[in-house]
């Protein structure tokens, strides 16, 4: 039971019984709110006795009592609802943060960043909320209920047939809809995923879209998916409506037939007038809790998917491995390796070729050629589908990603800048580093140079995403943070490609510090970027078509001497 309720409500072990004892709580509450009317019974029975003191201590005993059940039991549900379930809600999401860094970047490919928003904060709100204010109340009435129903069961049983026959019914329709729920729910949830998709995707773009003009047709198609959206949400709250308003009428009807039936009897001289009095009282309340959790049950029943959306995240495979570093030296080999993001296509069929400690080693080749992916596949960013990576005889995919990342120091096309002041950005190189190392990265990747014109200098904050900089600037961020990793392997994917000549100059000959002895992987469209490289790899078509020595390979006449004599015969073209 525990398993299942973990399970089906992505809960911790402690979740699970907190949820039961939030239901077994809930009773409690609901029985103890009932005693009253047992009170008021026996007072209207002396009162008609005309003897109405005739119980009165034990009559204030009793209200005592009843007072302190009350309280207790609602303390007791309190705490194991609201506080264990915010406990459990924030646990929650700290544990898919957790998980999320863990996960593969493949895994990011499939699913963008709205949705994953959307799961850490929109699902565990949906969560919190209704395993706060919905779960134990919803079953917690059901069961107190039912125990009401056969406690009165034994008092007088057909007063208590007219007063629960429709129980059984208005249960199965609620529970016989969940199917139809689910269909609308689902549908509703996806719909809105859809649109908040849609949204942070135009926020992100809307420069694009403007200079292309597009921005019309965008909201266009936006504005109908939120109407879409807008449908499928009044359709499910209608067909919720609908289900639960018929259950709650068919509960109204016992009142109805306790009437009748106790009238019946009374006439025919079966019961006395208390009981009957009692019956009615306990019928108009005896539903109370039912009826207030049927309310909410829509958002019950689509915490399921909630959940489901949850667990996609939790069950999907870590890339994991030790934490020990078993390397010697750094040479990078790629061992026949093949690699696709995709069922569709592959990437890298067969790829070999040895990085060397102390060589810088360039990979060449056309547009989509795979070298990028090869650049990430040295990082452990994915897993090879074939063959092996290794660094210094390490196979890499058998170490934690996060400890094999301290060998590296990255600057890749896409730089990812954080909404902070240019010191922390460099900074996130080497989270320890003083001011002074920060800055002496900062001079060699001429990140001083546009700084020292900035009111606020090194303070300055630059925006979601380096927003207010310009791509040259933020590249030669993110090659003050590679400065000032200073690891001994550096991949660097058209890291100087957004530079202008004067300044690729500047921080081609300080990068040039930077890769002394070390390992390193450059990928460069220029090609008198590449010539000073120790040993060239041309990526083509999935495999290493030609590697060597520059002027060995210029000499061989292949694609890398058509590539450079296309080139030089351009003056500086580049791509
Ligand atoms: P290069 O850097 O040589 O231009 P890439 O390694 O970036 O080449 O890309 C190689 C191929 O892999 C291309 O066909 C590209 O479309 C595809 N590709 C790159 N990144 C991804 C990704 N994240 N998901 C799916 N396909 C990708
Ligand atoms: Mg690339």
């Amino acid at each position: 039971m525990i398993q299942k309720l973990m399970r089906k409500y992505a809960v911790s072990e402690k979740g699970a019984k907190d949820l039961i004892y939030a239901v077994l709580a809930g009773i409690c509450v609901d029985l103890a709110l009932m005693l009253p009317v047992g009170l008021l019974y026996l007072l209207v029975e002396d009162m008609l006795a005309d003897a109405p003191f005739r119980h009165l201590p034990w009559m204030m005993i009793g209200c005592v009592l009843a007072l302190v059940l009350i309280g207790l039991s609602a303390l007791w549900q309190y705490n194991a609802t609201f506080f264990a379930m915010y406990r459990e809600s924030g646990n929650k999401r700290i544990a898919l943060a957790e998980k999320l860094r863990k996960l593969p970047l493949s895994f990011f490919g499939k699913r963008d960043s709205a949705d994953l928003t959307t799961v850490i904060l929109g699902d565990v709100a949906a969560l919190e909320h209704s395993l706060s204010h919905q779960f134990s109340q919803f079953y917690a009435a059901i069961f107190s209920t039912l125990l009401m129903a056969i406690g009165l069961f034994f008092f007088n049983w057909k007063l208590s047939l007219a007063a629960f026959w429709m129980l059984p019914i208005s249960v199965a329709i609620v529970f016989g809809s969940k199917q139809i729920q689910h269909r609308l729910s689902r549908a509703q949830i996806q719909a809105r995923l859809k649109t908040a998709d849609g949204i942070q995707e135009y926020l992100e773009t809307s420069k694009d879209l403007k200079s292309a003009n597009a921005e019309r047709t965008y909201l266009d198609r936006l504005s109908s998916d939120i109407d879409t959206a807008e449908n499928l949400s009044v359709k499910a709250e209608l067909s919720t409506g609908l289900i639960v308003n018929s259950a709650q009428m068919l509960l109204k009807f016992g009142i109805a037939t306790v009437a009748l039936v106790g009238g019946n009897l009374l006439l025919k001289g079966e019961i006395d007038v208390i009981t009957f009095f009692c019956f009615l009282l306990v019928v108009s309340r005896v539903y109370e809790p039912l009826n207030a959790s049927l309310i909410n049950l829509a958002a019950l029943n689509a915490l399921e998917l909630n959940v489901d959306r949850m667990n996609e995240i939790t069950d999907c495979p870590e890339q994991t491995g030790a934490e020990q570093l078993t390397n010697e030296g750094y040479d990078i080999v790629f061992d026949h390796v093949g690699f696709s993001y995709n069922a569709e296509e592959t990437v890298l069929k067969d790829v070999s070729f040895t990085a060397k400690q102390g060589e810088v080693t360039a990979l060449v080749g056309p547009s989509g050629g795979g070298k990028t992916t090869v650049s990430r596949l040295a990082a452990r960013f994915w897993d090879p589908t074939g063959g092996t990576v290794t660094v210094g005889g390490m196979d890499i995919t058998k170490v934690d990603p996060e400890t094999l990342l301290q060998l590296y120091s990255i600057v890749f096309q896409d730089v990812t800048l954080f909404d902070n002041t240019i010191m922390e950005n460099i900074r996130v190189g080497a989270k320890d580093a003083t001011d002074e190392e920060v800055i002496a990265a900062a001079k060699m990747a001429n990140v001083d140079e546009f700084v020292k014109d900035l009111p606020q200098g090194y303070q300055t904050v630059i925006g979601e995403n380096g927003s207010e900089l310009s791509g040259g600037e933020r590249q030669r961020i993110s090659i003050a943070r590679a400065f000032l990793k200073d690891a001994p392997i550096i991949l660097l994917d058209e890291a100087t490609a957004s530079l202008d000549a004067e300044n690729e100059t500047k921080v081609q000959s300080a990068l040039s510090a930077l890769i002394k002895n070390k390992t390193v992987l450059l990928i460069a469209h220029r090609m008198r970027t590449v010539a000073e490289a120790d040993k060239i790899v041309v990526l083509k078509d999935g495999k290493a078509e030609e590697q060597g020595r520059p002027e060995e390979l210029y000499r061989q006449n292949g694609i890398y001497t058509r590539m450079a004599d296309l080139q030089s015969a351009s003056g500086t073209w580049n791509v």
